[in-house]
């Protein structure tokens, strides 16, 4: 598997474009945001499918300034799964191996 790195990135926010840090770090959930520290921490160990349903749902998340209500989480479940489809149409999901 790919060695991954995390970084500075500039995000969409309710507030407006604000830098957030992507990071790694052992834990339960795939992704999680951090409001006060603007960081989105990602678990290790994810497919590059996992990865990318991961970051667009906590893009999702800081761009809307909304939380984990159940309403929330069944939206950006299924926008990060349209994407997902999206980006495998165009190619950018071939497996590591390929
Ligand atoms: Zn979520």
């Amino acid at each position: 598997m790919a060695t991954r790195r995390g970084g500075y990135v500039w995000l969409q926010t309710p507030e407006g474009r604000q830098r957030w840090r992507l990071a790694f770090r052992k834990m339960k959930n795939y992704g999680e945001v951090d409001w006060d520290k603007r960081t989105i921490w990602l678990r290790p160990g994810q497919s590059n499918e996992e990865l990318a349903d991961t970051i667009v749902h906590e893009a999702c998340h800081v761009a809307s300034g909304y939380g984990s209500e159940p309403k929330i989480e069944g939206l950006l479940k299924a926008v990060a799964a349209d994407a997902i489809v999206m980006l495998d149409k165009v190619g950018l999901l071939r497996k590591e191996s390929e």
